[in-house]
């Protein structure tokens, strides 16, 4: 099978492979090659745990139709959000938590791996919930505060509006930050946005890296760089986390750089024999 993209054809089908690639509850989790293999089920549908005090708070089909994966890590004294899906899913997020028998007032911490609609529209909606302290890359910024709309992708995902706000803190790489002894360490992994960035921590002796969107959409709109996505991705390998948890989606093993592959491919808008390799059972 041959499909020749166009730009608007491309969009839509990294769409449906981003879709399509993501894993059922209580798949095993995964991680690229070169990383340690771990096998802990992971829940798909929000609010679930994933280990210890980690949890799923938010996602499509969790808490509003656009929102990306939603991470909570509960600190004891405090919690910390990781992304904050849309604002239509504010409410939804909200009452996860409590069903894990969790006060969402505790939530002090905001942390925005970038700016797009699915991650960051609903960040003003948690300031006026909890007046959580929210961080962001500085090369997002200009996205989150509203000053280059087309940075949010808020038109691509089916709302024009985007809620913006400005951050408490403009964070760079290697920013550190510590809540109750759990120390969290920003990891700039740019590539799909100019400031997409991770954090990494480590609790029972896992090391986590939430890493925003590493392999989703990319956009020249939103600065996208296949280059920095590549150096990125390579940094990610380098890290090793034991788990690795991206903004859409859990990644079968192997699958990180062959789904970089894929993008860019897609990208260049080549032919995509390259999806339908029977080698890899992406699907
Ligand atoms: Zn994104």
């Amino acid at each position: 099978m041959k499909t020749i993209l166009n730009k608007d054809l491309s969009f839509k089908l990294q769409s449906q492979l981003i879709q399509r690639s993501k894993l059922k509850a209580g798949d095993s989790l995964y991680v690229s090659s070169g990383f340690k293999s771990l096998s802990i089920s992971i829940p798909y549908q929000a609010p679930g745990k994933i280990i210890s005090n980690v949890y799923l708070v938010g996602g499509a089909g969790s808490s509003a139709s656009f929102d990306c994966f939603v991470y909570l890590v509960d600190c004891g004294d405090s919690m910390l959000l990781i992304d904050s899906g849309t604002q239509n899913g504010v409410k939804k997020i909200i009452n996860n938590i409590r069903k894990l028998k969790l006060d969402p007032k505790k939530i002090d911490t905001l942390f925005l791996t970038h700016g797009h609609y699915d991650h960051a529209d609903g960040a003003s909606g948690f300031k006026g919930f909890c007046n959580c302290t929210i961080l962001i890359h500085e090369k997002d910024l200009d996205a989150l505060t509203g000053k280059h709309i087309e940075k949010t992708a808020a038109k691509y995902l089916g709302d024009e509006s985007f809620h913006s706000i400005d951050p408490d803190i403009v964070v760079k790489d290697n920013y550190r930050f510590t809540m109750n002894n759990i120390d969290f360490k920003v990891i700039h992994l740019p590539g799909h946005t100019p400031g997409n960035s991770g954090l990494l921590t480590k609790i029972n002796n896992k090391t986590i890296l939430f890493a925003g969107d590493i392999l989703g959409w990319i956009s020249e709109k939103w600065g996208s760089d296949l280059h920095e996505l590549e150096n990125s991705i390579n940094r990610i390998i380098g890290l090793k986390p034991d788990i690795y948890a991206t903004g859409h989606g859990w990644y079968k093993e192997d699958d990180l750089e062959y789904q970089f592959k894929l993008m860019k491919a897609m990208s260049e808008d080549k032919v995509l024999d390259l999806v339908l390799t029977k080698n890899h059972k992406l699907f």
